[in-house]
């Protein structure tokens, strides 16, 4: 069975994404994320291979022990506030990006923005480009 060093996890779904049996599932509300890690009698280790944080280890199976959970707050988007991510999964992020990388081309720092929010401003940006590159075509 698994060992789930909660100080270590940063919620970002790989494990139950890859567990074939459904042994680790997720519950996502409005406001929180929850990673539910049930006894698991497989060890097939793909949970612990994929998991980003080495937050996951296989232990022998113990029936005694309690099935734990993990759970985080979910972050807001600085644009439109809809909650999108965990805050060690954000860190994370800007733990391993160079700082240049953190911003878009228009020095916005991006991390702290939703993807949808993202992908917005950028259709706008490049609508904004080709409005301006056609005014200049036909001056
Ligand atoms: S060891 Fe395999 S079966 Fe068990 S929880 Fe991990 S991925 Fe799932
Ligand atoms: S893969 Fe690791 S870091 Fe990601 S949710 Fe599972 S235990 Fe946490």
């Amino acid at each position: 069975m698994i060992r789930v060093d909660a100080s270590k996890c940063l919620g970002c779904y790989s494990c139950s994404n890859v567990c074939p049996n459904k042994f680790i599932t997720r519950e996502e509300t409005e406001d929180r994320r929850t990673i539910h890690f049930a006894r698991c009698s497989e060890e097939c280790d793909l949970c612990v291979e994929f998991c980003p944080a080495k937050a996951l280890t296989l232990v022998p199976l113990d029936l005694e022990c309690e099935e734990p959970s993990v759970s985080f707050e979910l972050v807001p988007c600085k644009i439109c506030g809809a909650k999108y991510a965990t805050e060690p999964m954000l860190q994370r992020v800007e733990a391993s990006l160079p700082q240049e990388l953190q911003k878009d081309t228009s020095g916005l720092a991006w991390i702290r923005i939703c993807p949808v929010c993202r992908r917005d401003l950028e259709a706008e940006r490049a609508a904004k480009q080709l409005v301006l590159g056609r005014s200049r075509k036909s001056l």
